[in-house]
Formats: C-alpha cells, sequence, structure tokens
C-alpha cells in the first residue's frame, strides 16, 4: 500500500526537528515575509538553511508558506525571495494568490502548492490551478474526503486535505472578522483569532443577553476516518498548528504516523478499533473538543465549541530531552515537577515510557527536591529515550 506524506507544522526551527523526528514526511513553515501567521515565531534565513539540512538528513520535505493576500508593494522583495529560497533547496512553496504564483513561475521552477486559503471546492477550479501550473492542490477545509478523492482521481493532480487542527468559521481564512475587531489583517498575517472570542449576544425580542463564542469551530479530528483517506489515495495529510505547542507536534505528528503504520500494518478489519484506541492520545493536548468537520458531511451546528479550551485529561510539558549518556539524561525542565512524580516520556517509536523521579539530580549530580523552569536536570537515562524527546506530565 502506498501510504500518504503526513505533513505537520514547523512554527520553529526546535518544532521543525520536533516533527520530523516524530515521524512527518514533511514539514510546512513560514520565514519572515509572505505568510499567513505572523504572530508564529517563523524562521529567519539562517533557521530556513539549517531546518532544510535537518529535515532533508532524515528524509522529509520542506515546504514554505508564501501565503498571504499582498498588494503590489508588498511583492517588491518577492523575486529575490524566492530565487534564495529555490537555491537553498526548498522543495515546494504554499501560494495563495495568482499574482504570487505568476511572478514564483516567473522567476523560479519552484513546484507551488495552494493553499487552502484559495478556497479550492470543485474540479473545475481545480483544473483551472493545474493549468496554471500548480503541482498540489492544499483543497479548502469544506470539502469531503470523498470529493477530495474526486477532483483528484478528475484533474489528475496531487491534492493535500487537513486531517487535524483548528479550523475557521470562514472558508479558508477569507475573513475580515480580525480587521474590524482588532485592525489586524488576516489575510496579510494578522488574525488574531476573534470567532473565538466569547461575545453578548442580544437575540432579537430576548432582554437579557449572554455570553456565547458562537463563531469558533471544535478542532478537526480525522484520525478514525483515515482509512477513507487512504482509500481515495489522499496524497498528503496535513495536520494544522504552526502556533502550537512542541507537545501538541510531538503528539500529533507521532498519533498520526502510528495511525499510517496500522493501516500498514496490520489487517482492516483491525484498523477502526486500533484507530480508536489512539483517539485517547489526542484528549491529553489541549483542544477546543473534536469534530471530524465537512470530512464526511458539510460541518453543521454541532461543530461549534461552547466551552473552554482544554483536555479531558490536560497533560503539559514536563521537559524536553537535550542530552543522553551511559548514566543519565539531561532534561530542559519547562513546567514543575516535584522530585517522586512520574514523567512520561514519549519516544519516537510511538512508545511512552513511564519514569519515576525521585533520582531527581541538578546538573552537578546533587540530589533535587523540585524541577524548576529553564533549569537542567539529570534522570537516570533509559535506552529508548533519545534527545529531543519530550517528557509529559498530568497538569493540576
Ligand atoms: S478570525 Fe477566525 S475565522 Fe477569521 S480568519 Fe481568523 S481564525 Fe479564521
Amino acid at each position: 500500500m502506498t501510504l500518504p506524506e503526513l505533513l505537520a507544522p514547523a512554527g520553529s526551527l526546535e518544532r521543525l526537528k520536533v516533527a520530523v523526528l516524530y515521524g512527518a514526511n514533511a514539514v510546512y513553515l513560514s520565514g519572515h515575509r509572505f505568510g499567513l501567521r505572523s504572530g508564529a515565531d517563523n524562521f529567519t534565513d539562517t533557521e530556513i538553511i539549517e531546518g532544510l539540512q535537518f529535515a532533508h538528513q532524515h528524509d522529509a520535505k520542506v515546504f514554505v508558506v508564501l501565503n498571504a493576500f499582498p498588494h503590489d508593494q508588498d511583492l517588491k522583495e518577492m523575486p529575490e525571495y524566492v530565487i534564495w529560497l529555490e537555491q537553498q533547496g526548498v522543495d515546494a512553496v504554499i501560494v495563495s494568490d495568482l499574482g504570487t504564483c505568476t511572478l514564483i513561475h516567473q522567476h523560479t521552477n519552484l513546484p507551488i502548492h495552494l493553499s487552502t486559503q484559495a478556497s479550492c471546492l470543485n474540479s473545475w477550479a481545480a483544473q483551472a490551478w493545474k493549468n496554471l501550473g500548480v503541482q498540489r492542490l492544499i483543497l479548502g477545509r469544506e470539502v469531503s474526503v470523498q470529493e477530495a478523492g474526486w477532483i483528484r482521481q478528475k484533474v489528475g493532480i496531487a491534492v493535500e486535505l487537513f486531517i487535524h487542527g483548528s479550523m475557521c468559521m470562514a472558508y479558508s481564512g477569507n475573513c475580515v472578522i480580525s480587521n474590524y475587531t482588532a485592525g489586524r489583517d488576516s489575510n496579510r498575517g494578522g488574525c488574531v483569532q476573534s470567532c473565538r472570542f466569547h461575545y453578548d449576544v442580544q437575540e432579537t425580542n430576548k432582554e437579557e443577553a449572554y455570553k456565547a463564542s458562537f463563531m469558533s469551530s471544535k478542532d478537526l479530528r480525522g484520525l478514525e476516518q483515515l482509512p477513507q483517506f487512504l482509500e481515495q489515495g489522499i496524497d498528503s495529510l496535513k495536520v494544522e498548528g504552526r502556533m502550537k505547542s512542541n507537545l501538541y507536534v510531538a503528539t500529533t505528528t507521532r498519533v498520526y504516523a502510528q495511525g499510517l503504520k496500522i493501516c500498514a500494518n496490520e489487517p482492516p478489519p483491525l484498523w477502526q478499533s486500533r484507530l480508536q484506541e489512539l483517539t485517547k492520545e489526542l484528549e491529553r493536548i489541549p483542544h477546543r473538543g473534536y469534530t471530524e468537520a465537512s470530512l464526511n458531511t458539510p460541518a453543521g451546528q454541532d461543530s461549534i465549541y461552547q466551552g473552554h479550551r482544554n483536555g479531558e485529561q490536560r497533560y503539559e510539558i514536563a521537559g524536553t530531552v537535550l542530552d543522553t549518556s551511559e548514566n543519565f539524561l539531561t532534561l530542559l525542565v519547562q513546567n514543575p515537577f516535584t522530585a517522586g512524580e512520574s514523567l512520561e516520556f514519549l519516544t519516537f517509536a510511538g512508545d511512552t515510557i513511564l519514569l519515576n523521579t525521585s533520582g531527581l539530580l541538578d546538573i552537578q549530580q546533587r540530589p533535587l527536591n523540585r524541577a524548576k523552569p529553564n533549569s537542567l536536570v539529570l534522570l537516570p537515562s533509559i535506552p529508548q529515550i533519545k534527545p529531543l524527546n519530550l517528557a509529559r506530565r498530568q497538569a493540576a
């Protein structure tokens, strides 16, 4: 069976490494210009070079996001930038705007992936984009898996579909709420996620106003629909989240990589129960409830999230393994924990190793009672735990 590409978000150089080591076949990132997530850390030119080297050494691809909707004055530096990206060996660029697409074709041979922001939802639009030289379509989140398969087959073009992450309530980001409520242009990288806020709602003919987050969508989770993605031959499974944490990137990448392994190695009758079992891991990262959104039928009222953002079992990152030796692993502490507590280490192979921290030491090998954030601590080493593995703990 040919498995689809697993494409993970890389909001920073460290997250790129985490995504690749936890099983992503490709990552998408943005430099400081022309992307749609100005709130993400985003990559300096030097970091892009280092990220490319790291990803390519691990057989992973790097796609650079250029999906803002620029005005003429925004495009002045674009030719120089895309020529530079091509010279560095970037595998493709992600573009929404027809002008940007034309300009990239004029100056480079970079493969172009059409961003979901362009809202490509049908085979006619897909054909038009293909005629313009686009090599892959990241379809709008409004198409079902079946429609995506149909577009792919009819037009003969690679398709990428979101399988996990936050959703826009607007058509794949064609939205100006952020512009009007916060003066930040969502189509030029400034979205403040105004749709997530609670608003005072005063219904006609009712005196009482109430607070509601009536525009906030639950998060997409397509793990149980993985067999449909495979059946339809979807080329790339995209996980949303360039603004999300290392723990989110590690957890989602690891879970979907494991899901793909299940489908590749186990008999189909076992898939559903095995995938359902895996969904428990996705409950452990902060989320806004989960929905399958429009993967099967168009998203409706039940995909609106009214609650507070949390996992059922809330976990937080305890730290990142920086180094391992025969006796010790060195952990960079990110949230405090007490000696004696058990931490869960997420291995790259997919296992979760429970490690009791009663042997907690400081960097000079002196016993410690409590690990403080931003400090380095030592714990007994375990062969399966490697540098850049993350440790999580159950939050209070
Ligand atoms: S405000 Fe919400 S719906 Fe609008 S672009 Fe931002 S995330 Fe999407």
